[in-house]
């Protein structure tokens, strides 16, 4: 892993209008709204002091904060629209859903493992590093150390049905193969598990879960470049 640069000039984009800052908080949106943003961001943390971490829902507000959304909560007590709209794009990137999908519990929850300015921060914050092959290195090296201890990788084998019994597992993919195991050990998401027949069927706890889970719709493009030639135009990333 190596540090992500923090150095340089940063661009945030509200509407048809650009600003550049250098440290966490846009300061240029101006002395009343950024005093305010602070403002904001201090009662959205004092909020999720509230929230256990290991209990979220022995949150003495837990019912009213989980019957709303994060959006509910910013329409009803952020009064500057900048402000909001800094407000939604940080939850925005960092959950990777719109800010009317999240419960406010849930949101506050999140904030309270590392609080609200840690979630968007370079330095020392949770955007602090970057892996020096990509992400997909991890994946890369898991493939060269399973093959290397001797297992097969069975690639675009869709897993159709699972059979569990007493003499074991016994896995059948969409192509027709079939797998015998002693365990099984799936880690495919919720949704993807739900088009899986399983005999016997799942808990009906693990069952609500697929049913209820619901996937963001969230994408992100990247592009790389032979140079950085915007850190010699002063930029940072
Ligand atoms: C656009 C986007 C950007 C993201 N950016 C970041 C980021 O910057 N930082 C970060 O930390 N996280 C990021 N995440 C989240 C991160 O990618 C996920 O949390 C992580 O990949 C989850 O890993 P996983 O192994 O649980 O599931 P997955 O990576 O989804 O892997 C599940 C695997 O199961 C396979 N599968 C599904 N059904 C079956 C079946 N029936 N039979 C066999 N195989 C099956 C799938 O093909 C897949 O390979 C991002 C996610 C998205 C969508």
């Amino acid at each position: 892993m190596i540090d992500q640069p923090i150095e340089g000039n940063k661009i945030i984009e509200f509407g048809d209008e650009l600003y550049y800052y250098k440290n966490n908080l846009p300061q240029n949106l101006g002395y009343a709204q950024y005093t305010y943003l602070q403002n904001s961001i201090s009662r959205i943390e004092a909020l999720a002091e509230t929230v256990p971490l290991d209990d979220p829902r022995s949150c003495p507000n837990a019912i009213e904060f989980d019957s709303m959304t994060a959006h509910t909560w910013i329409e009803k007590n952020i009064w500057f629209e900048k402000v909001r709209r800094f407000l939604e794009l940080q939850i925005r990137a960092n959950l990777g859903c719109e800010v009317n999908e999240v419960s406010f519990l849930f949101f506050l929850w999140y904030v309270r493992h590392n609080g609200f300015e840690n979630m968007m921060n370079t330095q020392d914050g949770l955007q602090a590093h970057k892996f020096v092959k990509g992400t997909q290195s991890m994946s890369f090296f898991l493939e060269k150390e399973i093959k290397r201890r001797g297992a097969k990788i069975h690639y675009n084998s869709f897993v159709g049905k699972v059979i569990q019994n007493k003499d074991g597992v016994t896995v059948f993919t969409r192509k027709g193969e079939k797998y015998q195991a002693s365990y099984l050990i799936m880690a495919a998401p919720p949704m993807a598990i739900k088009r899986i027949h399983f005999e016997p069927q799942l808990s009906r706890e693990r069952r609500f879960i697929a049913d209820r889970y619901v996937m963001g719709a969230f994408s992100k493009l990247v592009i790389l470049y032979d140079k950085q030639y915007w850190m010699e135009k002063g930029f940072t990333g």
